[in-house]
């Protein structure tokens, strides 16, 4: 029996690039549901090649043009953001890929989860904002979180067979980003463009910019927590400019671990499918003689403010990275869109932060209440 895949974002960067792991094992795997927020001819392209049982656009705008791309076939075709948390319930999904960006992330896998489905995490955002309640629901559903994330792949790789040892340190790598040498003073002239272009990796455009502010970092630290379970002073982001080694795990007697390749998502993709197997691939080799020299460097929590921001959210607890997540969707949205300067969104932040109310214990409704509350107090700081 093949595994049935469902794919959340199949027409952005993770979701393409899972489409090529599934073709390349196709004797494993098989696609049950596509689906994309706004780009009709590309979902319907994909659908033509993959014949998934469902696929779905979340735009109900694009509803009409979806079904008639896909009128001579027998696909089911749906739309709205509903929609996508009940097509992931469906009976024969195996895994359920969310590689879509943002909060709307959220809901969709709760659903996924509460159907019993495994889920290969790669919108860390659901992580970021209800980390505690995805855990707990797992949990109660018996229901495995396998990372995608490079990061994240790379130290549960590395703790494949360790179950009996605990973790004593974790060695979240970071690029530093296409402004990683720059100062302070040429950071308030950066632009869109330039923050565009990762120096390693080919990603959308949201988490390249959360990228070039080391939010990503931030965010993948509150992640490593919550799929980990180590404490925030467990885990040291470290600056590696050449991304070789994809993060590291510290053991008790002082033993690191680390995962190295080249910086391909098909392999943390493939990776949570095959899991705990290892499947043959044709993906490039990691060439060390190559790659020469591998450097490592402290992070300026000084230049990349929001880093520093996410670390101070995750000791606060509560809603706080809910809220940090909310005002960071909004600023990096603005950057995109010319309307903040690139230093300004960790003040928008950082300020948000401060006017939003903190909730100890957050429920499912809480966290739907403060994102909303959020992204209109970051707004209007812009
Ligand atoms: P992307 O922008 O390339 O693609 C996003 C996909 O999600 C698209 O298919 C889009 O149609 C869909 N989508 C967007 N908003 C939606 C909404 N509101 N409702 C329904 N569908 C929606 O993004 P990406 O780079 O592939 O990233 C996806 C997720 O994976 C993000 O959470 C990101 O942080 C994470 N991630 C990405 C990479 C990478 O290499 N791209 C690496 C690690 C983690
Ligand atoms: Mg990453």
């Amino acid at each position: 029996m093949k595994k049935q895949i469902a794919i959340l974002g199949s027409t952005g960067s993770i979701g393409t690039q899972a489409l090529q792991v599934i073709e390349e094992q196709h004797e494993l795997y098989e696609v049950y549901a596509l689906t994309a927020n706004n780009r009709v001819e590309l979902l319907a392209e994909q659908a033509r090649r993959f014949h998934p049982e469902v696929v779905v656009i979340a735009n109900p705008a694009k509803y009409q043009q979806l079904k008639e791309a896909l009128a001579d076939l027998p696909i089911k075709v749906y739309a709205g953001a509903d929609a996508l948390c009940q097509v992931v319930e469906a009976g024969p999904i195996d895994i359920v890929l969310t590689a879509m960006v943002g909060f709307a992330g959220l809901p969709p896998t709760i659903s996924a989860i509460r159907a019993g489905k495994a889920i290969a995490l790669a919108n860390k955002e659901t992580l970021v904002v209800a980390g505690e309640l995805i855990n707990a629901l797992a949990q109660e559903y018996r229901v495995p979180i396998l990372p995608v994330d490079s990061e994240h792949s790379a130290i549960f790789q590395c703790l494949a067979g360790e179950d009996q040892n605990p973790i004593e340190k974790i060695l979240l790598t970071a690029s530093g980003g296409p402004f990683r040498t720059c100062t302070l003073e040429q950071l308030a002239h950066v632009t869109k463009t330039q923050a565009l272009k990762h120096p390693n990796w080919d990603m959308g455009a949201k988490i390249t910019i959360d990228s070039a502010t080391l939010m990503n970092k931030g965010f993948e630290v509150i992640e490593a927590k919550w799929l980990f379970g180590v404490r925030p002073e467990q885990i040291e982001v470290v600056v590696h400019p050449q991304s070789v080694i994809h993060s590291a795990v510290q053991f008790q007697d002082g033993a690191i671990k680390a995962q190295l390749g080249v910086p391909d998502m098909r392999l943390p993709i493939q990776y949570a499918f095959s899991y705990p197997k290892r499947l043959k691939a044709s993906f490039d080799r990691c060439d060390l003689f190559s790659i020469g020299n591998l450097t490592f460097e402290k992070p300026d929590t000084n230049r990349f403010r929001c880093l520093a921001l996410a670390f101070e959210s995750l000791k606060r607890g509560g809603n706080m990275s809910c809220i940090v997540n909310a005002a960071n969707e909004i600023v990096n949205r603005a950057f995109l869109e010319d309307r903040v300067a690139f230093l300004r969104m960790a003040e928008i932040i950082e300020e948000t932060m401060t006017k939003v109310a903190f909730i100890q214990k957050p429920t499912y409704e809480d966290y739907l209440a403060t994102d909303a509350e959020a992204r209109r107090v970051a707004e209007s700081l812009i």
